[in-house]
This record gives C-alpha cells, structure tokens and sequence, in this order.
C-alpha cells in the first residue's frame, strides 16, 4: 500500500514537472531568456531523478539470489548515483551556455504571455511541492519529504526569472544573465550534493544511534541477558540490516540456556528493529564472586578515567589459570595507542599481581 502510494504521488510529481518543462522551453526560447531555459533544465532534471528513484526502488524490491545474497537494496544507491551525474552534466552545461551569453551578450524579448505562463507555473511548483510534501509526511518517505522540499525551493528560482521578465517588460533594466547564473550554480551545486551524500552511503555510514540504541535495548529485554556489547550492523540498501553482537550471561549458563536465549535476542531485534543479526556472541560474567567483582569496579573505573576508553566489557576472570580477559572499546584516531595499552596493562600487573591479561581493543563502530 505504502510503496504503491510513494509511486503514485512520485509520478504526479513527474508528469506535473514534465509539464513545466515543456511550456517553460517553449516560452524561453521564444523569448530568447536564457534563465527560463535553465529553470526548466532544473525542473527536467528534477523529474528525471523521480524517474530514476522508481526504477531504483523497483529494483531494490527483486529478491536475494545466488549472486546477491544480501538481496539488492542497494540498487537504490546506485540510482543515486546516476541522477546526481545527470544533474551534475546538466549544471555544467547550464555554466557553459552562462558563460557563452556573458561572451555574447543577448536581448531576450519578453511578452506578457511568458510573464503569465512563468507566473502560474511557479503557483504550480508550490502547490506541487506543498502536496508532496504533506503525502511523505503521511507515509514517513524521506525521498518524497525532500523532493516536496525540492519543489518548493525550485519555485524561488522560477520567482527570479519572473523578475527578470518584469524588470525588461517595465524597467528595460535585463538582468536575465544575473539569474541565468544564480540557476547554473544552483543546478549544481544540487548535483554536487546528491553525490557527496550518496558516495558516502555507498561507503558504509556510521549507523544512526536511534536504531542502535534499539538494537541493544530489544536484546537487553531478553531474560537472562546482563549486557549487551560489539553491535556491527552492515547496511545493504534503505532499512536492510545485516548485523551480530555480543550478550553477556552469567557464567553458570548452560549451553542449551545459551541457545535458546541467542535464540530469542534475534527474533526479538529483528521484531522491534527489523535488523537480521546473523550472530549472537556470547560473553561470560563471573557470578558469585564478590574478588572478581571488585576486580571489574576496580579496572573499568581505572580505565574509564584514562580518557581514551568510551566502554570496558566482557569484564572475565578465570581465577584458577589467573587470567584476566575483557575488551576496551577506543574511538577512531587515539595516538601512541600501543603505548596507552601497555601501561594499562602495567598498571593492572601491580594491582593484580600474578595474573596474565587478555586486553581486546574494540573498534567504536557503533553509538
Ligand atoms: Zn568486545
């Protein structure tokens, strides 16, 4: 229902923007006004991305295979893609044919047709945008919320070319070169950002800390879970999520326990957060021991003050080999990290003398 309703408004959107386009050629090239030529550059691009951004959801939809056991959400991505190259070669065109009118400078010749075409084109823009806007709101669509958006921006650039037909209509004053420059750097320099923010999804983003937090907060729910640690979550396309963690459980739990608990934290994430965790690791937590447990107080409070440590966890002390094991997570780009392991591990020796330590540092990938 959801999607369908997506594509239905996405396509209004098209046939109302291929509209504009057609009369806005007509009127710009009959009066010879460079600005209105690139206004309705600006609005077939706009109706090309739509276009584009169908197809991409279409065939984000086909199902995992063979080839793409992930399934093929990121066709979306790759849809992106395309549409910021298309806008970008047409925002370097619209410089170009700029730049040629500033070398050889042309009257345009408004008539007051143009003025009243121009005028309820951009009262069409608006309203476009506002319904658009109002049916992603609706349906919760980030694509149409920004493309409603888009149209209503775009009607600021259609404001200044009506300007511009107004001053030469009454002033004789021509400021169409002015404005024809202001819509090719706005063609793209919108290209430009549709592909920054695509290349960088395509890169793999930080995952937002709202469905993160989730994540833990469905797994901690789960009887029997103390905590929850290592959460790794892959994007494959929009809203597929791929991902493993660790939970921590007592160290008396036994292995059928521990199945059926891994068990229950997956069905439980992927029913609140709609992520698949293809793994549940497991950390033990010394029950039982009031030593161990000073022990954990004592070295995650010494970590935590270091300033260079965001969590400690998986906190395990095997009393009889005298080991002592638990995993650190450091932010991105902390210097001399092996020397601030080492002294950790120095200062833990004299604390706790006798005992080998077992010191994971974990990546902060996640919030
Ligand atoms: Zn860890």
């Amino acid at each position: 229902m959801r999607e369908k309703k997506i594509i239905q408004t996405s396509l209004i959107a098209i046939v109302m923007n291929l509209l504009l386009v057609a009369f806005k050629m007509g009127i710009g090239l009959i009066a010879n006004s460079l600005s209105i030529i690139l206004d309705a550059v600006n609005n077939l691009s706009d109706a090309l991305s739509s276009i584009i951004t169908i197809g991409g959801t279409t065939l984000s939809k086909k199902t995992a295979d063979k080839e793409h056991p992930y399934g093929h959400g990121r066709y979306e991505y790759i849809a992106a893609l395309i549409v910021a190259f298309i806008i970008l070669y047409a925002g370097i065109q619209s410089v170009i044919e700029t730049i040629k009118l500033w070398l050889h400078p042309s009257q345009p010749k408004y008539s007051w047709w143009s003025v009243l075409i121009v005028t309820v084109a951009i009262f069409v823009k608006i309203f476009l945008g506002n319904y658009v806007q109002q049916v992603g709101i609706q349906l919760d669509s980030p694509s149409l919320k920004n493309s409603g958006q888009d149209a209503k921006n775009d009607s600021l650039l259609s404001v200044a070319t009506l300007m511009s037909a107004l001053s030469s209509l009454w002033l004789h004053f021509e400021i169409d070169k002015y404005v024809s420059v202001v819509i090719a750097l706005f063609i793209l320099k919108s290209g430009y950002d549709i592909l920054n923010e695509t290349l960088s999804r395509i890169l793999g983003e930080r995952i937002s800390s709202s469905l993160t937090s989730s994540v833990i907060e469905a797994a901690k729910h789960v009887p029997g879970v103390c905590g929850v640690y290592d959460l790794f979550i892959n994007d494959y396309g929009p809203n597929r999520w791929i991902g493993s963690l660790h939970v921590e459980v007592e160290d008396t739990t036994s292995a059928s326990r521990i199945d059926q608990l891994s068990r229950k934290v997956m069905r439980q994430v992927y029913i609140e957060t709609g992520v698949t965790l293809s793994a549940v690791g497991i950390y033990a937590r010394n029950s039982h021991s009031e030593e161990v447990n000073e022990m954990r107080t004592g070295i995650s409070k010494y970590c935590l003050q270091l300033g260079f440590v965001k969590q400690v966890h998986g906190f395990l002390v095997d009393q009889e080999n005298k080991r002592i094991r638990f995993d650190i997570v450091v932010p991105f780009g902390i210097k001399s990290l092996n020397q601030k392991q080492m002294d950790l591990k120095e200062w833990i020796k004299k604390e706790y003398p006798g005992y080998a330590i077992d010191l994971t540092i974990d990546p902060d990938t996640t919030d």
